[in-house]
């Protein structure tokens, strides 16, 4: 049986288990067996605030007012036309002039949105830039399509854009850059000058290439900001730009699988762009994201769930985490918290954590080794209940109370 050809790339990709659903299902034992205080759960972006009340509403109005077989149809395969219009206007009216309805795509989050952009842009051997610390999946999106990732490390303790370290990247066969703001796992919001600067950046190299090199925008955590923290949207900065969208921050809903891929309507070779990302959907099986989500989502743009509760447990917890003597960024956006481990390992020192019924994902599958990443998208009731369990942790590493 060993000579069975089949596509092994896949089946590496298969195999290799994500440390972060590691932890997930080792806390998922440690509850079943030892009761649901035994464990804090950091390890998972899963939205703990309900979705917003309307949403029930929305569900309920779609089922009782549509016709059935149209609600529960096939749509076009870009996503229905009404709500690809609705995509547009609302961008339109709050950020800027930037798309129509005609350059919306609807999809399956924002992974499926990455996906379908890299493919749409990339040809074998092109390189994609990103900054590390960054999502893990962007590997394995850009491998998709046939380009390497190149990861530029983020400024040290910051964790800013380092833009002088992105110019000196740029190359002969970067396609494109892909950025994420608010940004996990350190939930950085770049500045508007950053955005300015790196956009300087890439029109300079795109003239000296003579061709684009494209600006792609993950924007999956947009609404989840604090304070007065404002999010530049990138299209208004550069032409050549993509945004993937995700409703699955916002609305709370990962599992329903709802975002869009919107192409900057001044984008040099626009109309064929959109073609490549509707091919790309289409030969990835991404077409016709769930009709009734997309309506859903259509009736609730610029509605969240309580973010609040999220800028609760960020406050709490880095209160708690810098008593016990950690150290971490705060965050101004996204629900992440990026803590610098006490010893060089980050692996040991999530492991240790564990002991203390603490689940934090070691920083090296996001590129950035000695941090850990703590999701604090949890019950405040949770973060409340962890703070022993964090002081009992520094105390084992000596670290200085404050
Ligand atoms: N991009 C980033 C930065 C993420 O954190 C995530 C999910 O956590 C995604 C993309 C994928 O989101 P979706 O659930 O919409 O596919």
């Amino acid at each position: 049986m060993k000579d069975i050809a089949i596509n092994e790339n896949y089946v590496r990709l298969g195999k290799v288990r994500s440390v972060i659903r590691d932890l997930f299902e080792y806390g998922n034992a440690v509850r079943a067996r030892e009761g649901a205080d035994k464990v804090f759960d950091f390890s998972l972006g899963n939205p703990c605030v309900p979705p917003p009340e309307e949403l029930n509403a929305v569900l309920r109005e779609l089922i009782e007012t549509c016709d059935p077989v149209t609600l529960h149809g096939y749509t076009s395969a870009q996503g229905a036309e009404n709500v690809r219009r609705a995509v547009a206007d609302y961008i339109n009216s709050n950020f800027g002039d930037n798309v129509t309805a005609d350059t919306v795509y609807m999809t399956c989050g924002a992974a499926a949105a990455i996906v379908i952009t890299l493919c749409a842009l990339c040809n074998p051997g092109d390189e994609v830039i990103t900054f590390s610390p960054c999502f893990p999946e962007y590997g394995v999106f850009a491998g998709q399509a046939g380009a390497k990732l190149v990861a530029v490390p983020a400024k040290e303790g910051t964790f800013a854009p380092d833009i002088d370290a992105l110019q000196n990247a740029l190359g002969a066969k970067t396609k494109a850059v892909l950025i994420n703001s608010p940004n996990i796992p350190a939930g950085v919001v770049y500045s508007e000058e950053e955005v300015s600067r790196l956009c300087a950046a890439l029109r300079a190299h795109s003239q000296k290439l003579g061709r684009p090199v494209w600006l792609v925008s993950d924007e999956p955590y947009r609404e989840l900001v604090y304070g007065d923290t404002k999010v530049p949207y990138a299209m208004n900065f550069y032409d050549d730009s993509i945004v993937c969208y995700s409703f699955s921050k916002s609305l709370s809903v990962p599992g329903e699988r709802i975002g869009y891929v919107a192409v900057n309507r001044r984008a040099a070779r626009e109309e064929d762009v959109y073609a490549a990302v509707c091919g790309a959907g289409r030969a990835l099986g991404y077409v016709c994201a769930p009709s009734l989500f997309q309506q859903a989502a259509a009736r609730l743009l610029g509605k969240t769930s309580d973010v609040s509760v999220y800028a609760a447990n960020r406050d709490r917890l880095a209160d708690i985490l810098r008593g016990c003597g950690f150290e971490a960024v705060t965050p101004r956006g996204a629900f992440y918290l990026f803590v610098k481990s006490p010893e060089p390992s980050a692996a040991a020192f999530s492991e240790r954590a564990k002991s203390y019924g603490l689940l934090l994902v070691p920083g090296d599958g996001f590129g950035c080794k000695g941090y850990v990443r703590i999701a604090y998208c949890v019950s405040p009731q949770t973060v409340e209940r962890s703070a022993p369990a964090f002081a009992a942790l520094a105390k084992s590493y000596g670290l200085p109370r404050i």
